[in-house]
């Protein structure tokens, strides 16, 4: 390398405002390389910024200057854009012409003081990085010390998805202050409300197949049932709830009795959103002015019937029974392949540690799953388990220890890049769903989207946490792998269930005889057989 060849430049960075000591760097080329790196800088300035006069021309001559002294360097260009506000910087003159010529071969690396700098929001950042990346460009991130080059996909991902999360704060103001104008003036913020429906004219009318199931259940409360032999009753009636199921329990009912709204009376913000970032709702309990307002639509029930159900209510607090089955490790991993929903496991006052599908507890109407007793599943277990790595076959090579190692610790990468990638498609949603309120637009398809997204991350959310809990299974696994120091043979010896489970995502139960086994990796092993008949799966 040739110093002597850069030094006609003069550099004077004395008479530079050095707005950001470029930090990290010297490590970025020391390779040696055939090529010199035709390295390029963007700057932009802020409104605030702008006040300060002479910014955007300081940092323009820092870039210069900066890349113009690297020996290994060749400039490609300081591009910028300014603008008065955000809105203004939406043509990025500067910055699409920079994208155009790095696409077309003229620049290797792209120097940027900050990601916030770069491009509009993190969400085309990843983008345009990703795109970058594709064409062998780099972009260096001078305030988050960040070289794409260096990052593994999912690392950068994961860095990106926490600054989408402050931009979206950022757009998420001044909406609160929205709502409130609105209820202010009486409008109420009608959410689906089994029982009514609400029309153009934002008028509520009564559905009447619906009403009905509703007085039943202000009946056979005020007649001395109890809220589980109502949802028992609706059960077995094959009342539909709004998302069509029939699975009423306690708490559909208790919600039933307790909402105002039968009785026509709103109670507007009776929960409130916190915070208009994550659009996470809570129970307002005094975070935010509630408003009553009487007689605002027809009622289902009479204010009669309705204050007397509060009353019982108040004076018999205990009927609310959640059921008796017991949390284990195990809770929410064995699924039931009739209905989708768990099995609990019965322990008390049983001999037999039983599993139950949580429908079939409620109503065998509702699902008519076996139950199955907890040793069966633990020699199911063990058999998937020998089935998929060949546990009988093994010579004594380690490297079965090899790949079980390896399993355990590129589930959590995997894990980690699943749940960053969602996390930036929220924000997206959020983003989009903030600027639509502050314009005054119809946010229902955005909604609808949002929420798409957030279902999708809530049924992953049980697999994470569940995944996350076995931490210490996955380490402790780890280090009786490490005790047989080498030899696969003896992996039979630790194989028992809190090992395994290490491995486990789910079991979906198809019958007593038959699972499906799920591993981390995302892989299925059938375990048990088909059978016929009057067997009951009880040895
Ligand atoms: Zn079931």
């Amino acid at each position: 390398m040739n110093h002597a060849r850069v030094q006609e430049i003069p550099v004077q960075r004395s008479s530079v405002t050095v707005i950001n000591q470029p930090v990290g760097w010297n490590d970025v080329n020391t390779q040696p390389r055939s090529k010199k790196l035709k390295v390029a800088s963007y700057c932009r300035v802020s409104s605030e910024e702008e006040l300060q006069l002479g910014s955007l021309e300081n940092q323009i001559i820092h870039y210069t200057n900066y890349i113009r002294s690297n020996p290994d360097w060749y400039y490609a260009g300081v591009y910028s854009d300014k603008g008065k506000s955000g809105t203004d910087m939406s043509k990025r003159i500067g910055f699409n012409r920079m994208i155009r010529n790095a696409m077309n071969g003229e620049i290797d690396l792209i120097i940027c003081k900050s990601i916030s700098r770069f491009a509009r929001n993190v969400v085309d950042t990843m983008d345009i990085v990703r795109q970058l990346t594709e064409k062998g460009i780099f972009v260096i991130f001078e305030k988050e010390r960040l070289n794409t080059k260096d990052m593994t996909s999912s690392l950068l991902i994961k860095i990106l998805a926490t600054f989408a999360e402050e931009e979206s704060r950022a757009t998420s103001e001044n909406i609160d202050w929205a709502f409130t104008k609105r209820f202010e003036r009486g409008e109420v913020v009608a959410g689906q409300l089994f029982g009514y429906e609400v029309n153009k004219d934002k008028e509520w009318i009564i559905v009447e197949k619906e009403a009905e199931i509703v007085r039943e259940a202000y009946d056979l409360f005020l007649n001395g049932y109890n809220m589980t032999e109502i949802a028992r009753h609706f059960i077995r009636k094959g009342y539909k709830k709004r998302s069509g199921e029939i699975d009423w329990d306690n708490n559909n009912i208790r919600s039933i009795l307790t909402n105002e709204r039968y009785a026509g009376d709103v109670l507007s913000r009776k929960t409130c959103t916190l915070d208009f970032r994550t659009h996470k709702t809570v129970i307002n309990r005094g975070h935010k002015p509630q408003y009553y307002i009487e007689d605002h639509h027809e009622g289902i029930v009479s204010k009669e019937d309705y204050e007397k159900v509060q009353e019982i209510l108040r004076d018999n607090k205990s009927d609310f029974n959640r059921g008796d089955y017991e949390k284990t490790p195990f809770t929410s991993r064995v699924i039931c392949t009739h209905c989708g929903k768990n099995f609990h496991r019965f322990g008390k006052n049983i001999k037999k540690t039983i599993w139950r599908c949580s429908s079939n507890v409620k109503s065998e109407l509702l699902c008519e799953a076996d139950p199955i007793e907890e040793e069966h599943i633990e020699k199911l277990l063990r058999e998937g388990f020998e089935k998929r790595y060949n546990i009988n076959r093994r010579t004594n090579d380690g490297l079965l220890i090899k790949q079980l190692t390896k399993e355990l610790s590129t589930a959590e990468a995997v894990r980690e890049r699943e749940q960053n990638l969602l996390r930036v498609e929220l924000e997206k949603c959020l983003i989009a769903e903030n600027k639509a309120i502050l314009q005054n637009l119809d946010t229902e398809v955005l909604k609808e989207k949002r929420q798409d997204v957030e279902k999708e991350i809530a049924i992953k959310a049980k697999l994470w946490e569940d995944f996350d809990k076995d931490y210490e299974f996955r380490e402790a696994s780890l280090n009786r792998l490490k005790e047989l120091k080498g030899s696969d043979k003896a992996i039979k010896k630790i194989l028992d269930i809190s090992f395994m489970r290490a491995w486990v995502i789910h079991i979906k139960v198809e019958s007593p005889f038959l699972f499906t086994i799920k591993w981390i990796d995302g892989k299925e092993t059938v375990v048990g057989k088909f059978r016929g008949g009057h067997n009951d799966g009880r040895k």
